[in-house]
């Protein structure tokens, strides 16, 4: 999807409204439409892109200290710090968003389902060198 057609992209020039928490030459911050909790906030490199790894270092560095600051003014003891990337993984808007979803009781806020499975540790020295080696 083009940066045009893109509703963060809007947000940030503020063709549509947002009630907007922080911006900066590089990261914009606005509470999001249909929160999981009160105080669910997104947080947006104002560079487009899809996924994390279409967004500049530079501009990846300022997003976590806004992250930071919204959750110590949420005042939310528990809260989670969300980034999807891709369908299968719930992204729904591809630009770039970091969630500060406060978790305040069971019900509320972002429920996490967890599938461990026992690692097999041969396998897992094999990924592990692989990985490495790509990096
Ligand atoms: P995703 O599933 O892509 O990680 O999350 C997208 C988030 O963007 C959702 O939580 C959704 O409520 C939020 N969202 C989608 N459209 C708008 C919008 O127009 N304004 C705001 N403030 N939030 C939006
Ligand atoms: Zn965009």
């Amino acid at each position: 999807m083009s940066a045009a057609a893109c509703i963060f992209c809007k947000i940030i020039k503020g063709e549509i409204p947002s009630f907007k928490l922080f911006e900066s030459s590089s990261v914009f911050a606005f509470l999001d439409i249909q929160p999981l909790s009160v105080g669910h906030a997104l947080v947006v490199p104002k560079h487009h892109g899809a996924k994390l790894t279409d967004i500049p270092d530079d501009q990846l560095k300022d997003i976590l200290p806004v992250v930071k600051k919204i959750a110590a003014a949420s005042g939310a003891e528990n809260w989670n710090c969300l980034q999807n990337n891709g369908r299968l993984a719930h992204q729904e808007v591809d630009h770039v968003h970091f969630h500060m979803i406060p978790k305040p009781n069971e019900t509320e806020g972002l429920g996490i389902g967890w599938p461990a499975q026992k690692s097999d540790m041969d396998k897992l020295k094999q990924l592990h060198e692989q990985l490495k080696s790509k990096m």
